[in-house]
């Protein structure tokens, strides 16, 4: 399959798409990347990368963050994290508080913020220095020393995160988070605020297209089972209360962020990320949705 020649098409018939969507602006630093850009990257399991546009661009990852700290508890904890989070879609946006108070303070998945903050919760008690943890386990995952976060977002993200704290603390009032508030949110800012390109994305999502195990260096991170439930679980819970529309659509397991950044794979196979900052209503880049669509339209492959 000619990747780049798919990717490159994708991009030339994009239109002015990704000149549509509205940047992220409940975070001042996020609202003031432009949303004129648009970086596609896919990474083979037989070693072979593809990109186009701005994808060696970095931008914050924002919630694709919540696979990573996921796939690190789930690594340590196994099937416990699924007594203190839920697995079904929410229906509600990412940052929603009235399901909580229903189901008392226990969050529906761990993709929607209250869940990844719970996720969060219990790396911060399994780790003893959680911000190194993460990013040396994202620098492992891509093979890439460089990646790091993005201070000032971290700094914005935090100065911003009123609604992230009532998520918190209301959780916390259930038992259901047991560190210190600020010491989560903290981690949490730091989480969404790391800073990878299209590439660095595509090569960090190969280890699930690999059922598990780090194509880099062959070390298992999740075991068979595992890999197969994240997965699950992205394509059901990866994009907001927009998930079902994602997998109509594309038909692959994959995370975004409102960061603009969208990450997918097909098991056994590849692993493909778009950037394009500009959002549609539900929070997913607007561009990178359609860019996704039309990639495995293109190349008459999904996990269907
Ligand atoms: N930092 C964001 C928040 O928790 C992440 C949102 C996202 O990408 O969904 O508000």
């Amino acid at each position: 399959m000619d990747y780049q020649n798919v990717i490159d098409r994708i991009h030339g018939q994009l239109g002015d798409l990704w000149k549509q969507g509205r940047v992220a602006d409940y975070i001042p630093v996020l609202a003031k990347i432009d949303p004129r850009q648009f970086g596609m990257a896919v990474a083979t399991l037989d070693g072979c990368e593809y990109r186009c546009g701005d994808a060696q661009v970095c931008f914050s990852i924002q919630s694709i963050s919540k696979v990573f700290t996921l796939a690190m508890v789930v690594q340590r904890l196994g099937d416990d994290i699924w007594k203190s989070v839920g697995r079904e879609p929410s229906g509600n946006p990412f940052n929603s508080l009235v399901q909580l108070e229903y189901e008392q303070g226990m969050p529906r998945n761990p993709f929607i913020n209250a869940g990844a903050m719970v996720v969060t919760d219990r790396l911060i008690s399994l780790y003893p220095h959680p911000k190194d943890a993460i990013i040396e386990f994202v620098r492992g995952i891509c093979g890439n020393d460089d990646i790091y976060y993005d201070k000032e977002i971290a700094r914005s993200e935090w100065l911003n995160a009123d609604r992230n704290m009532a998520l918190a603390y209301f959780m916390k009032s259930f038992g259901n988070i047991v560190n210190d508030v600020d010491t989560l949110l903290d981690v949490y800012c730091h989480q969404c605020a790391i800073s990878m390109s299209s590439v660095d994305l595509a090569r960090a999502f190969l280890f699930l297209s690999n059922r598990g195990v780090n194509p880099f260096d062959g070390t298992r991170i999740l075991t068979v089972s595992q890999a197969k439930r994240l997965g699950a679980l992205m394509l059901t819970c990866g994009f907001y209360d927009e998930s079902g529309d994602f997998a109509f659509r594309v038909g692959l397991p994959g995370k975004s962020g409102v960061g603009g950044g969208i990450a997918a794979y097909i098991p056994g196979s590849l692993a493909v990320a778009v950037w394009s900052p500009g959002l549609d209503r539900h929070g997913n880049s607007l561009a990178g949705m359609a860019a996704l669509e039309q990639f495995t339209t293109d190349i008459g492959n999904s996990i269907f």
